[in-house]
């Protein structure tokens, strides 16, 4: 179960930009590192931290979309390096390959078709749409293994960001973290990941090994 953002895609800097932008038009100014500690929510959970639950429960439609305006605003994120010999490593074990995010945004979710629709399958996909409560909480990965028909012991996340971890761990699955952020290391192993690296290229070097072990 592969996450989106700063997994498949180098789009983690815009996220930042965009997110960091439209807090400051609401007057609220902070550091994009609460950006990368917060990754992984649902749009509408980052409003309600950042704002509070009484006014993110009312504004963050609002909100969002002016986030995924900023975002698509700026030049296209690549995919990441690595990441496409990652999946397609999976794939060559004879495993499936599913994408789990916290993302709505549809421009994201329409180059994953771009990138990699003849790696994935797409009708497992889990997004924002399909959750209620989303990352940090396991639900995301519960959902996607339901959909799997799959059990924890079977399931592998691919996760970049503390609070996917979190959600990884809590459902039980066998979870790598790959830094490819500014946060250290000790944020990702504390949430439970099993193993680190610091690149989708590292990983697509060592993911038929640890499929197989
Ligand atoms: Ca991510």
């Amino acid at each position: 179960m592969f996450d989106m953002d700063g997994v498949l895609f180098d789009s983690m800097p815009r996220h930042a930009k965009a997110w960091r932008q439209t807090m400051l038009d609401e007057g609220l100014d902070f550091p994009e590192s609460r950006i990368y500690e917060n990754e992984g929510r649902t749009g509408k959970s980052s409003i309600c931290l950042f704002l509070g639950v009484e006014r993110g429960e009312k504004e963050w439609p609002r909100l969002y979309e002016r986030k995924c305006r900023y975002f698509e605003e700026m030049p296209e994120a690549p995919a990441m390096p690595g990441a496409r010999e990652a999946v397609k490593a999976v794939r060559d074990c004879g495993v499936t390959a599913i994408v789990v995010t916290g993302s709505g945004q549809k421009l994201m979710l329409d180059r994953i078709d771009e990138h990699y629709g003849d790696l994935f399958r797409k009708e497992w996909m889990i997004t924002a749409a399909d959750v209620v409560k989303g990352k940090p909480d396991p639900e995301p990965y519960l959902k996607g293994m339901e959909k799997a028909g799959v059990t924890p012991d079977e399931a592998i996340v691919i996760e970049n960001a503390p609070l996917g971890v979190r959600a990884g761990h809590a459902a039980g699955c066998y979870v790598v973290a790959v830094n490819t952020g500014p946060l250290p290391d000790e944020m990702l192993l504390a949430e439970g990941a099993d193993i680190l690296f610091h690149s989708m290229q590292e990983l697509a070097q060592n993911i038929s090994r640890i499929l197989n072990e």
